[in-house]
Parts: structure tokens; sequence; C-alpha cells
């Protein structure tokens, strides 16, 4: 994961001093089954979590958007709340979260599909065509108020 340990060193100043000094000593990743994941603070944060006044944000997100770090984030921080899942063939599953609510009713109020408000992750995953297919299928949805399935 060398991209992530060189946006560690990017985030250094962003990140609480707390975050600094476990992901430094105890190392950025922990085994999640056959995989890695980043490590949490406490078991709660995410290392790379930093703080505007009381609202937790992504810090290589921050950059990202600020045009000074050159990758987004992970995939699938990046597609969440959708989650991966299957060996075979990819398994897209909408993850319910409870402190996604707020962001719930903000899209049912802009009328904002998820589909949509996932535009640049999912192109990012499985390209334009793919997209395009998964949008053509919500907004058909939508239309029928999921009755057209
Ligand atoms: S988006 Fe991913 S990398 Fe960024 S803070 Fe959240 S869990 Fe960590």
């Amino acid at each position: 994961m060398p991209i992530l340990e060189r946006a560690w060193d990017e985030v250094r100043d962003l990140i609480p001093g707390l975050h600094r000094q476990e992901g430094d000593r105890l190392g950025l990743f922990v085994p999640d089954g056959e995989d890695l994941t980043i490590r949490c603070y406490d078991h709660r944060a995410c290392l790379f979590v930093m703080y505007e006044k009381d609202v937790a944000i992504c810090s290589i997100q921050k950059l990202h958007q600020e045009g000074r770090f050159d990758w987004p984030k992970p995939l699938s921080c990046h597609l969440f709340p959708i989650r991966v899942r299957g060996r075979r063939r990819d398994q897209l599953r909408y993850e319910e979260f409870s402190e996604c609510a707020p962001a719930l009713a903000l899209g049912e109020a802009e009328d904002v599909p998820l589909v949509d408000f996932l535009e640049v992750p999912l192109k990012r995953a499985y390209g334009a065509g793919v997209f395009t297919e998964l949008k053509t299928r919500s907004d058909a949805f939508h239309e029928t108020d999921g009755e057209g399935r």
C-alpha cells in the first residue's frame, strides 16, 4: 500500500497527534481476514480522520480536493455506503449506517439518487459504461416509484 504510506506523510499535519503517534508506533494497517485494513485509533476513528470543528472528515480526500494529493482515497471508502462483496464477481450492496442518516435526508430533500452521488467512484471502479447502465436502471426505478423492477 505505498500510496497510503505516501498519503500518511502528507496528512501528518492535519490529523490529530494521537492518530499520528499510533500510526507511527503500530503501523497503518491491521489484518482483516485475508486483507489488510487501515488501523483505527482507539478502535474508533480511522487514523486518516481529521476534524473540522466537530465534523470528522477524511484527510486524504481533503488534500485531494485542494489539489495537494493526486489520489482521492481508498476505493472502498470512496464507494461507501456501497460495499463490494462476492468472490467470483462483484456484488454491490448498500450498507446501512446510522451515522449516514443526515446525508440520506439531504439526498432525499435534494432528490439526489445514490447512483448520482456515487458517480465519480462508480466510474473510477467500473468505468463509464457500467455507470451509465446503473444510472439508466436507477432512473427507471425512480420514475416508476420502484414498480418497474
Ligand atoms: S475515507 Fe477511508 S481513509 Fe479516509 S478517513 Fe475514512 S476510512 Fe479513513
